[in-house]
């Protein structure tokens, strides 16, 4: 990890950076390793998070839940998976004809779609441009998920990512961002976002807890876990979720699992067939 305390340092060079938000040494040029990782890795924000955790923890105990909040973290460590839903159409994109996932602003760059319509836009770039500065243009977004039910809005195929091709450059945020934009009021006045609401891949189990210690309970259930991870019904607006983030492409090798309802449409039949091939032994069909 190049972050130690609240500083950025080069892991060729060992010499201290200027900022956290580099991504080459400054004297070496060597590469620092992904910015969102870095950024939610100093003392401030691990230091917050556990403050969080540590809370929740208390309250537990306060209120005899220790047992269910075990149980839950079982579960959570035992099922958690990153997961991107979409449309077969930009699966067929993503695994036929460019061979890696790309973020929105590289696949546009890329000629690999068009452009959203001006607001959708705007907003994609401005949640990018609050959360991540610069390197939103890179981040890729995900979700968690423990029972491999994505957000069937953005679709109903689902990729689960391989944990070893994203731990070291995907981060956590506690809400989808454009809702933590929301409840944290983060404007052009107020764009410092509070430390503690974001993870490394190694610590979101703590951010879950964080987030969902006071709806565990005695009645809770596998089920009730699940949903209490990401809820999703198929509408933007009620989905609740932990939001991932993901630096830089996602290739076909990134992919643990594809999950894809199966089809009526010969066309779609083909294009899932081609998806096999290129993905041999990773694609299971739905009903
Ligand atoms: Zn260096």
């Amino acid at each position: 990890m190049p972050v130690k305390g609240n500083n950025l340092f080069c892991p060729s060079c060992n010499k201290s950076q200027s900022q956290i938000n580099l991504i080459d040494c400054e004297y070496c040029g060597h590469d620092l390793g992904a910015p969102n990782v870095n950024i939610v890795s100093t003392e401030t924000e691990l230091t917050a998070l556990q403050g969080r955790y540590d809370n929740a923890m208390e309250y537990a105990i306060k209120s005899d839940k220790v047992d269910q909040l075990k149980n839950f973290e079982n579960f959570f460590n035992n099922n958690v998976n990153g997961i991107i839903n979409l449309s077969l159409h930009v699966l067929e994109a993503w695994i036929i004809q460019s061979g890696a996932y790309k973020s929105y602003h590289r696949a546009i760059g890329d000629k690999l779609r068009t452009i959203a319509i001006p607001s959708n836009d705007q907003k994609r770039t401005v949640l990018n441009s609050v959360i991540h500065g610069t390197y939103g243009r890179d981040m890729i977004y995900a979700a968690l998920t423990l029972n491999c039910q994505g957000l069937t809005s953005y679709g109903n195929c689902s990729v689960i990512l391989d944990e070893q091709a994203i731990e070291s450059r995907a981060t956590t945020l506690e809400e989808n961002s454009y809702t933590f934009i929301k409840t944290h009021n983060l404007n052009l006045e107020k764009l410092e976002i509070p430390p503690g609401y974001r993870s490394n891949w190694q610590n979101k189990i703590k951010l879950a807890v964080a987030k969902l210690h006071k709806k565990i309970n005695q009645d809770s259930n596998e089920k009730d876990f699940c949903e209490m991870i990401l809820f999703s019904d198929g509408k933007r607006n009620g989905e609740d979720f932990i939001e991932v983030h993901v630096y830089k492409e996602i290739t076909n090798f990134a992919i643990k699992i594809i999950y894809i309802p199966k089809s009526n449409n010969r066309r779609e039949e083909l294009v899932i067939k081609a998806i096999e091939e290129k993905c041999p032994g990773k694609v299971i069909r739905t009903e």
